[in-house]
């Protein structure tokens, strides 16, 4: 058996799952006519709080058809150089949507100073580009931005006219993470902002999906973008009854692969030649020291033990590992610095 800990993307979907997906009543989604499809989109619209929500074939599409939903030619969206929608989407939004990236780093919480903001905000002015959006991600890198930072960070854009945008690809895992319920902490984040982006296919477990989610004038724009953008599918019901199982069934459960992601954690702790940064959620990430990150990969892999990365290597936990698995890795990691 793999223990494949290269992403939550990789897991399978559950028999119950398949099941729902087996029993969802379709129909062609392009007509608006796929009920399953228009369920899930009512149902995370009124998880999150917002009027609509659009269900996207990808995360990148979701974050690509929001960003085109909110800046037009010659626009500029302000994100952290971590972003996944500045830095792992194929430079999409400047490419497909003409509008210019404003990166700045991202501090090691994750967020944005809101300084940087503040600075990289440009005057209404022929020289510059429109700055009209703020997008943040939640969570990044594993880590949770706190809800007080989200609050002062949209508040800023707010009062300079800019919109706001939260790729939570990983939302419920932030949600989860912050203690007590987490639907209503998801609610609560999704409320800072204009346009949330959401994937079903991280840790939540579908096979395919994510789902933007807005105002309805929001949602109306991107559902133009999607089809231009080739996402217009059909019986998509499918998809989005593996969702709503999803979201039925695999919210709370995300807690166990953050306490998978610590035990992995406490039992890498102490190995010389390896830095560890304690985990918030379901990502660890470890730096190899002496240039041997590559050496430690090849070794996992001998042993069925799958991770990615460079010097830094990174640890996702998921529905598809338990915790035998984590020992198995914790023991292949020790075998290779000769620790047991
Ligand atoms: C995975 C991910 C996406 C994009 O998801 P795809 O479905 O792979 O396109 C966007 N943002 C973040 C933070 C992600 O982790």
């Amino acid at each position: 058996m793999i223990v494949d800990l290269r992403s939550d993307t990789v897991t399978r979907p559950t028999p119950a799952m398949r099941e729902a997906m087996q029993r969802a009543p379709l129909g062609d989604d392009v007509f608006g006519d796929d009920p399953s499809v228009n369920a899930l989109q009512e149902q995370i619209a009124d998880m999150l709080g917002k009027e609509a929500a659009l269900f996207m074939p990808s995360g990148t599409q979701s974050n690509l058809a929001g960003i085109m939903s909110h800046c037009g030619r010659g626009d500029e969206y302000i994100v952290g150089q971590g972003a996944h929608c500045y830095r792992y989407e194929a430079g999409g939004a400047a490419v497909l949507g003409s509008v210019q990236p404003q990166p700045l780093p991202n501090q090691p919480d994750g967020s944005l100073a809101l300084a940087d903001i503040e600075a990289a905000i440009k005057p209404d002015d022929e020289h510059f580009a429109r700055s009209r959006l703020l997008a943040l991600e939640n969570t990044l890198g594993g880590k949770v931005l706190p809800l007080g930072y989200l609050a002062e960070a949209t508040s800023l854009a707010r009062e300079r006219s800019l919109g706001t945008h939260l790729d939570g690809a990983r939302l419920f895992n932030a949600a989860v993470a912050m203690g007590g319920d987490p639907r209503a902490n998801a609610r609560a984040i999704a409320g800072h902002f204009d346009s949330v982006s959401v994937c079903f296919s991280k840790g939540l477990g579908a096979p395919v999906g994510s789902a933007l989610v807005g105002s309805k004038a929001l949602v109306q724009r991107a559902h133009r973008w999607r089809k231009m953008l080739g996402g217009g599918l059909r019986q998509a019901g499918v998809l989005a009854a593996a969702a709503q199982h999803a979201l039925a069934h695999h919210i709370d459960r995300l807690a166990e692969d953050h306490a998978l992601a610590l035990h992995l954690a406490q039992g890498l702790q102490g190995i010389k030649g390896l830095e560890l940064q304690m985990p918030q959620t379901n990502i660890l990430f470890v730096q190899v020291q002496g240039g041997r990150g590559q050496a430690l990969l090849a070794h996992l892999k001998e042993l069925g033990v799958l991770a990615t990365g460079l010097s830094g290597l990174r640890f996702v936990t998921h529905l598809d590992v338990d915790r035998a698995g984590i020992d198995r890795a914790i023991a292949a990691v020790r075998g290779f610095f000769g620790e047991h």
